[in-house]
């Protein structure tokens, strides 16, 4: 379990310097139906190709490591400028919380 505060002493890429921001989880925002990544995806759910779409983890890999961790969709936002920014290197994690 991984747990972050929710407001944090980070940089801030517009006003260049260090500021108090607050965390935000980006979840459940899908992207367009019509993007060629998603028609491909749902092309195959169609038609059919091995055992696709993994939705179960354990039944993803054939010999190797079962991922249970993903990357989380983290924003951040300066209460000094008031804009929103996306950190290049996001955090992993199987488990994951916003500390109040
Ligand atoms: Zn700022």
């Amino acid at each position: 379990m991984v747990k972050i505060p929710k407001e944090q002493n980070r940089y801030c890429p517009s006003c260049d310097t260090y500021t108090e921001q607050t965390v935000k989880e980006v979840t459940n925002r899908s992207g367009s139906p019509w993007s060629k990544k998603s028609r491909k995806r749902q092309r195959k759910i169609d038609n059919g190709y091995g055992s696709f779409p993994f939705e179960n983890p354990a039944n993803r890999s054939r010999g190797g490591s079962n991922p249970t961790s993903s990357k989380k969709d983290l924003q951040f936002t300066c209460t000094e400028c008031g804009k929103a920014w996306k950190p290049k290197n996001t955090l992993k994690a199987a488990k994951f919380e916003i500390e109040r």
